[in-house]
């Protein structure tokens, strides 16, 4: 009896030490959310150019390189909009300077009429002052 009880406690510690160190062990480092993602369009963006350079050295034909190519294009923006679409990259992108919105209100010298993408006080230019 004494024996069936030293047993079965020491079975139980062991399962017990055994589950308790399963839990500690830590789990893969965190990943972020985007991780296989951002391996996927990497690995993309490896095919395109191992693609483009097997055009260029004529191991492809015109056809088989653009359809392979917008395939892969295709691919490209679906894994980009998946990007896009995890909190993550929207945190990131709220995060980052609106880069998007200054083609819209580009300016103009009025002296030698180069474009700009912000409003400048001095043309980059001729040096020439674009104050409105
Ligand atoms: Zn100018």
């Amino acid at each position: 009896m004494v024996l069936t009880v030293a047993v079965l406690l020491a079975v139980g510690t062991f399962v017990f030490i055994l589950f308790v160190r399963d839990q500690d062990v830590p789990e893969s480092p965190p990943v972020p959310p985007t991780a296989h993602l951002e391996q996927r369009k990497a690995q993309i963006y490896e095919n395109l150019r191992d693609l483009q350079f097997e055009f260029r050295v004529g191991k492809l034909s015109e056809a088989d390189y653009q359809k392979t190519k917008v395939d892969l294009q295709r691919e490209l923006a679906k894994v980009l909009a998946e990007i896009d679409a995890t909190p993550a990259a929207a945190q990131t992108k709220k995060a980052a300077p609106p880069a998007a919105k200054a083609k819209a209100d580009g300016k103009k010298c009025p002296h030698c009429g180069a474009k700009f993408q912000q409003a400048l006080k001095f043309c980059g230019e001729c040096g020439k002052a674009m104050a409105t």
